[in-house]
Parts: structure tokens; sequence; C-alpha cells
């Protein structure tokens, strides 16, 4: 310590300074030490002036003071009027309090032996006379005998506002601290862990998070070390890699939801944030947080799940359903992908016969063989109603039909005592179609096998497509057409054999089309039975007979009865009778002219309800032919239990009357067993004079067919049959002799 023993101190000074520089624990500067001490040196290029102070031993020294380091002899006067002269004779007048109260504060704090430096900001006089800003700075301290004083620091600040905005900062600055310990202290109790990087230096870690995550945490970026050390879940590296790049385009927020590896090993949900701080002019610096969401993750996750899958089954809902055959499709755009839809046929009755459980049996039975046919991943089944389920799956019509096969045989025997049958209908995948569309496809073909007995499935095809194209283009256009009176009444008379006089005839609707010409009931009847467009249009067509059978009364004709008919769906309401009564009333017709034909289709759905409806018209004095005796619904039951008085023998049954033996039998048998029930029979689709003979000895003499005539407009009927009263007497193949035999009724000879 050569320096601080001060050996270069001048003569003159050396009595008073080695009082103050003896000692080893000497911590007073020495102000001799000049250049050569680097604290003094810190000092004096600190401040501008130093004075050392004793209060209450009157010590005052002049240190340093303006570049000249020199020590002033040991105040021979007070050391307050010392002071003043050197130093406090200089501080403007309007700071005189603020440098009084700093002179009291020192010497206050002095006695009280407080080591706290004192501080403030007053005006001096500089040497040219101006007045500056100057810090004034005091710090306690004891001289090497141990003297309580204080060394008296000033140095001009050169711009006050620079040091104001110094305090506002440091205000700030300590206002921030407070805001980040308080925003810390709710981040702890959010269990967020914070990380923070500059450019690619990383800055912080939260202690907790390589405590928590697995990785070796030596320094590098913190998204380095989990993709590096295999932190991240395999299946999440896409939406990690995906924040990255998006970070590395310099987009400034971002936020991922990742599974990461714990240190046990377990993988959690995290839920990773960054922000950008963006510090000015320094390179770019980041917030991260990370966030434990495993808990909210799983329950969403289950929630969704169970949103998604069928309870009873494990199968999806709809909507999943939909949402994965788009992404499937989407995942192997190669594949060629089939669409399945199926139900079981009579499900209702199964639930109702062998109860709830046992339907809920066979629904998971189905789900469960379904799942063993199907790819894990590539294909998608979902239940999407009660009974009904679709499969959207991959390989072309072979894998699908091989699935039909397989599912319907092992359906097939699952209760025992009776067939389990599935209904198909399949449609192959078509760029650009989406799955709600190709789901309704396969509906359309599956409707089309429904119930049938000759097979099970049935494919969406061009000619399904046509058909249903054809329907839809009726679809839109049937309201119209009713309104602007395109369907027309048109009659097709029925002729007694034997004299060849019309007797009857059946009202059969045509559609008039401006541009597409006549269209027959063939190609809309049935879609209107399906759209429930039938009751309006039937409705229409009754109202037309009425108001042509009212118009031949009115024009002094003799009418013959008209047989209107009555689809089945008018059967779902018991508004029938109703209808009739008030169409007749409208028209003053007797019930007698019009009579009822049904198709026994009618009575299946509900044959007690069919019975008191007939049976009401009946009373109300109508009359009702069985249409199509003969094809696949006729049953016997049905001709003994409702009030029949005619039965109309399908076309199908005639044509093949004059065929093989058994067809012979058949339909003189069916003829017989009609009249012993003292039914009347009219034979449909007579279309060769062998017909009508043959028919007229097994016992009927009314037919219908092409023979005679075709279905004509009723103003045609009118002048042909009822103002010319023209007949069609037939005299080959013996009919008139056949007639004579029986006694029927005879025409007018032909010529
Ligand atoms: P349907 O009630 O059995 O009517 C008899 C059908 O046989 C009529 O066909 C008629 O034109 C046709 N036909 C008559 N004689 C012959 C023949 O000798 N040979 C052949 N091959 N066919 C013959 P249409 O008019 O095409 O009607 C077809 C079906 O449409 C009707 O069968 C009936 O079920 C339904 N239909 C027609 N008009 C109406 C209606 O206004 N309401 C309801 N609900 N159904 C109607
Ligand atoms: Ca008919
Ligand atoms: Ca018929």
């Amino acid at each position: 310590m050569k320096n601080r023993t001060g050996k270069k101190w001048t003569e003159n000074q050396a009595e008073e300074n080695s009082k103050l520089q003896a000692g080893e624990d000497f911590f007073l500067l020495p102000p001799e030490a000049a250049d050569d001490e680097p604290l003094f040196a810190t000092l004096r290029y600190a401040y501008d002036e130093i004075y050392l102070l004793g209060f209450d031993n009157g010590i005052f020294r002049q240190v340093h003071r303006n570049g000249n380091t020199r020590l002033m002899p040991v105040a021979t006067r007070d050391m307050e009027s010392a002071l003043r002269d050197a130093f406090g004779g200089r501080i403007h007048p309007g700071d005189h309090v603020e440098y009084a109260g700093l002179m009291d504060a020192a010497r206050w704090s002095l006695s009280a032996g407080i080591s706290d430096v004192l501080c403030r900001d007053m005006r001096k006089q500089t040497r040219n006379g101006a007045y500056a800003w100057v810090q004034v700075s005091v710090f306690p301290l004891k001289d090497t005998q141990n003297r309580q004083c204080c060394l008296l620091c000033c140095k001009e600040i050169e711009n006050r506002e620079f040091s104001e905005n110094l305090v506002r900062d440091n205000k700030l600055l300590h206002q921030k601290n407070m805001d980040a310990l308080r925003y810390k202290a709710a981040l702890d109790h959010a269990r967020i862990l914070v990380f923070e990087w500059r450019g690619s230096e990383l800055c912080y870690v939260h202690p907790r998070i390589p405590a928590i995550l697995d990785g070796n945490y030596d320094g590098r970026f913190l998204f380095d070390v989990w993709r590096e050390d295999n932190v991240v879940y395999s299946g999440d590296m896409p939406v990690f890699e995906d924040c990255l790049a998006r970070l590395m385009l310099g987009i400034k927020t971002g936020e991922m939801t990742i599974r990461l590896r714990r240190r046990g090993g377990r993988f959690s949900w995290y839920k990773v944030t960054y922000v950008s701080l963006n510090d000015a002019d320094r390179a770019e610096r980041y917030i991260g947080a990370i966030t434990d969401v495993d808990v909210v993750v799983r329950s969403e996750q289950s929630l969704r799940l169970r949103a998604e899958i069928d309870p009873l089954t494990g199968a999806c809902n709809t909507q999943t359903f939909f949402e994965k055959i788009d992404a499937l499709r989407k995942a192997w755009p190669q594949e060629p992908y089939t669409v399945l839809r199926f139900d079981v046929a009579g499900f209702k009755s199964i639930n109702e016969s062998l109860g709830l459980a046992e339907g809920n049996r066979l629904l998971r039975a189905i789900a469960r063989q379904t799942r063993k046919c199907l790819h894990p991943e590539k294909d998608v089944y979902a239940r999407l109603t009660a009974d009904v389920f679709a499969v959207c799956m991959s390989g072309g019509t072979d894998s699908a039909l091989r699935f039909v096969q397989s599912l319907s045989q092992k359906v097939e025997r699952f209760f025992e005592g009776f067939r389990t049958r599935l209904y198909f209908g399949i449609c192959q995948a078509e760029e650009g179609i989406s799955g709600h569309v190709l789901c309704d496809r396969a509906y359309q073909a599956q409707k089309t096998v429904k119930d049938s007995e000759l097979g099970n499935f049935a494919f969406y095809d061009a000619r399904l497509r046509d058909r249903l194209q054809k329907e839809s283009y009726v679809t839109r256009r049937m309201h119209s057409a009713l309104e602007k009176k395109q369907f027309k009444l048109f009659l097709q008379p029925k002729v007694e054999v034997s004299s060849g006089r019309v007797v009857g005839a059946e009202a059969l609707v045509r559609w008039e089309h401006p541009e597409d010409g006549i269209i027959s009931p063939g190609s809309f009847i049935s879609l209107f039975e399906r759209n429930g467009f039938i009751v309006r249009l039937d409705e229409y067509i009754w109202a037309q007979t009425c108001l042509t059978l009212a118009s031949w009364l009115d024009k002094g004709h003799t009418p013959v009865p008209i047989s209107v008919n009555v689809s089945r769906l008018h059967f779902s309401t018991a508004d029938l009778p109703r209808k009739f009564s008030r169409l007749l009333r409208a028209s003053g017709l007797p019930h007698n002219l019009l009579e009822l034909e049904l198709t026994e289709s009618a009575f299946f759905s509900n044959k007690a309800a069919m019975q008191k409806l007939m049976d009401e018209l009946g009373n109300a004095g109508f009359l009702f032919a069985m249409d199509d005796f003969g094809t696949g619904y006729s049953s016997l039951s049905t001709l003994r239990d409702l009030p029949f008085t005619t039965v109309k023998l399908d076309q199908a049954f005639v044509n093949d009357c004059t065929g093989n033996e058994r067809s012979r039998i058949l339909v003189r048998d069916a003829i017989a067993l009609v009249n012993n029930l003292n039914m009347h029979v009219v034979a449909e689709g007579v279309e060769t004079e062998d017909h009508a003979y043959f028919l007229l000895k097994s016992g009927c003499n009314c037919v219908q067919g092409f023979l005679y005539a075709r279905p004509m407009e009723a103003e045609t009927f009118e002048r042909l049959f009822l103002e010319e009263k023209k007949s069609f007497p037939l005299t080959n193949h013996g009919i008139r002799g056949e007639a004579l035999r029986q006694g029927l009724p005879l025409g007018e000879p032909t010529h």
C-alpha cells in the first residue's frame, strides 16, 4: 500500500494528513494518491468537487475541486463557515432550502451512526458565474482516528432533464419489477413455466422445466432440446414443426398443444405459447410459456370421443362418419372407396317380439362383425340411426361384395328360429362427390331392394341414377302441373263380352306435358305414392270423374258407372268417407255411379282400420272393386273379410290364360270362385279375341283391354259410347253361341 501511505504528499500538508492516513485500515481515500490510486481516480473522474467534513470535530478539507487535487489547510475558522465559503455560498438561492436540508440530514445521520448515502440535486454557480444543476452526495465514513466525518461530493448534471428522466425511468423500472413480481406470482400460481430467448441465445429457463420435462438442457435452445432429445411425441411432430416454421418466418406469436415426454417417460399434454417482446434495435426477444393442459385435453378428448362414438356399438356417429369419409379419401387419394348403407329387415318387430335387449345384442354383433371386416386405418363405419349402419371402405366393388356376403351370412342365423336379413345399398365413390351424397346414393340403391326376396343388395348405377334424375325432374314439376291442369282424366271402357256393349269405365290419369307430350302413369304413380303427392292427384281425378258423370246426366245421357283408383295412402287417415261424401254431395251424383278400386297392398298396414273405413263407405252406398287380383298380394281371406262387390283379374293372369293348361285352370277356377261368392268379375288386359272367348266360357263376361279400346279422353268416350252408342260385338270364336248357351245378353250381330 505504498501509494496509500501518501509518500508524495506535500511537506506542509504532511502533518495534518499523517493524522488521516496513519493506520492499517485506512479507508479514507488519500487525496494525494492522485492518478496512481485507481479508486481515487474514479472518484475524481466522477465528481467535480470533494470535501471532507466533520460536523462534531470541525474538520473541513477541500480534497478535490474542478480538476485540481489539493489539500487545503485544516480550517482555522469553524467548519460551517469554511464550507459556506468553499461550497454552500455558491448554491442557487432557490435551492438553499434543499441544501440546508441535505446538511441537516447529513448531520443527523452522522450523529445517529447511519451510514446511508444522501443525495440531492440543486443549482450551483460555476466558475463563469452561471448556475448549473449539480448532484450533491454525502458519504458518511470514519477517519483514521475513528472520528465520524463525511465526504461531500458534487458533480454537475449536464442535463437536468436527463436526470429527471433517469428518476422516472427508475420508478418505471421499479414499477415494472413490481409488476413482474406480481406477474411471476400469478404465473407460479397458474403453474405456467416461463422461458426466454433472444436471437439464438437462451436467456432463461424456469428451473421446473428441466425438472419436469425429459431432455438434456445443456444450453441448447429449448425447442432444439425437445426435438433432438425426442421429447416431442412423434404424432405431434407435424404441429411442432409447423409452429417452428412460423417462428422462423418471423411470425411474432405462436401456440401449439403437443405431448411432451416427462422425466418418468410418460407423455403429457402441454400448451406452449410464445410472443416476441420486440426489443428495439436488438436481436428479437421472445418469452415462452409452457402450461400443463393434460387434464383438460384428456377430458376434452374423452368428451369428444363420447360425442363421436355411438356408446351402444362403438361405431362412429353420423357427423363423425362424414368427416372421416372426407378425411380418408384425402389421405388415400389412390384408393377406390365404396360407401355402403344397410339396415335390418323388420328390426322394429324384432324389438317388439324379442325385446330391446335382444335388438341391441344384434346391433352390437353387426358392429363387431363389421369392424372385423374393415381396415382399421383406411376404413370407417357408423351407426346412423337405430338399425341403420354405413360403411366407407377402401378397395373396389369386389371387397364391398365380400363384405356384404360375409356380414349377411353371419347375421342370418343370429336368432334361432328365424332369418335375420340385412339390405345393402352400395355406391362407388366418385371424385368430387361428398360423403353425404355417396351415402344418400347408397340409400337410393338400398330402397330398390328393400324387402326383396331375390337379393339383398343393389348398386347405385347409371340406370338408377337416370331413374332418380327423372324422378327429381317430375317432382320439381308435379305441383305446377296440377295447378295448370296438365293431369287429364282418361277413360278405358269396360265391355260386356256377350253383347259388346260398354257397361262401365275405369278412370286413368294421363299427364299432358306441353313439352314432353302425354306421360302415362307408369312413370309417375309409384313416385307419387312414395312422395305422397298421389293423395292430391287422386282427389283431383275423382273430382274430374264426378264432374264428367254429372255433365253426362245434365246432357240427358244414361251414364255408365266409372271406377276410380284409390291409392293405399288414403287409408292412413280416417278422412276418406268424408272426402267421398262431400264429392258426391257437390256433384249431386248417386253413389252407385262411382266404384272404388283398391289394391290389396293397402290392407297390409292395418287391416282392422281398413275394414272400418270400407264398412263406413259401403254403408254410404259406395261399391268396391279389388284391383289386380292374382298378383302377389292376393289372399282369399281378404275376399272373405272385406266388402268387395267386384274383383278385377290382373292382366298378367289374363295374358297367360290361353297359354298352358295350368294357367287356364287357374283363371277358370278363380272366376268360378268369385262368381260363387256372388261378386262380379272383370278381366283386365284383354288383348285378343282368344282371351275374350276363353274368359266368357269361364264365366267372366266383363272385360277391359286393348282388344276393345285403349284409355281415351273423356270427351271421346262420351261421343263414342254415350252419343253414338258404339259397341263391340264379336262373332268369331263362337262368342255369340257361347253367350246364347249361357243365356247372356246379346248385341247387334255385325255384318
Ligand atoms: P291399373 O289400375 O291396373 O290400370 C289398368 C292399366 O292397364 C292401365 O294402365 C291400362 O292402360 C292398362 N291396360 C288396359 N288394358 C290393357 C291391355 O289390354 N294391355 C295392356 N298391356 N295394358 C292394358 P295405365 O293407365 O298405364 O295405368 C297404370 C297403373 O297406374 C294403373 O293400373 C293404376 O294402378 C295406376 N293409375 C292410373 N291412374 C291412376 C290414378 O288416377 N290414381 C291411382 N292411384 N293410380 C292410377
Ligand atoms: Ca285400376
Ligand atoms: Ca289393375
